[in-house]
């Protein structure tokens, strides 16, 4: 894994104040539309996964050098990575609404919450002990550590916090007090908004 490759990914894509949700805004256009997915192979994922920090840069570099001696197994799990990631926004997405969660998707979260729990031993964390990741498929680590999180975005009072940008599908936790966050970000779409507003107001008096 170069630093290139990892530098393809800047501050303003991790805007979700989540690691899950910033695992959720690895696709996502200018628009509604879930399109843009930018994992489109396993090193891919080990490049968000460095520029995130859910991998250090030498563990990247082993999983990169591994996922070339085992290129299906790997394409596997980045399918698995990519079915887990969109199953858990649509149960995002019944959340927000107020709906019953949809059955497929939430069984796929949870297979990945418990398998990541069963791949996991307590060490050293924190302030203490911790959840650490260690999966029988070395592949896996990425999912397993982001199956360890979940549950505390999933159960714990950020969830109550959870919007979606007006402009684009990006999610985040809005930890400001008073006027609500409406956007991903204000150089994405904050200003994309302005913009466009300006652009109406001007057209409007022309
Ligand atoms: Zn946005």
């Amino acid at each position: 894994m170069s630093a290139s490759s990892a530098a393809g990914w800047r501050a303003e894509d991790l805007v979700g104040g989540h690691i899950v949700l910033d695992f959720l805004n690895t696709t996502g256009g200018r628009g509604k539309a879930r399109d843009g997915d930018r994992l489109v192979e396993y090193a891919g994922l080990l490049d968000w996964s460095a520029a995130a920090s859910l991998l250090r840069a030498d563990e990247a570099a082993v999983l990169a050098m591994a996922a070339e001696n085992r290129s299906e197994a790997a394409a596997a799990e980045l399918r698995r990575a990519i079915e887990w990631r969109e199953a858990l926004h649509s149960v995002l997405v019944a959340v927000q609404a107020g709906a019953p969660l949809p059955e497929t998707a939430r069984e796929t979260v949870e297979t990945v919450i418990r398998q990541s729990q069963s791949d996991a031993r307590l060490g050293p964390g924190g302030a203490g002990l911790a959840w650490q990741a260690d999966p029988t498929e070395p592949l896996a680590l990425v999912l397993t550590r982001l199956g360890l999180a979940a549950p505390e975005f999933l159960t714990g009072p950020d969830l109550s916090r959870l919007r979606t940008c007006e402009r684009c599908s990006w999610m985040f936790v809005d930890r400001g007090r008073g006027r609500a966050r409406r956007w991903c970000s204000m150089s994405l779409c904050g200003n994309r908004a302005k913009a466009a507003r300006h652009y109406a107001r001007t057209r409007q008096k022309g």
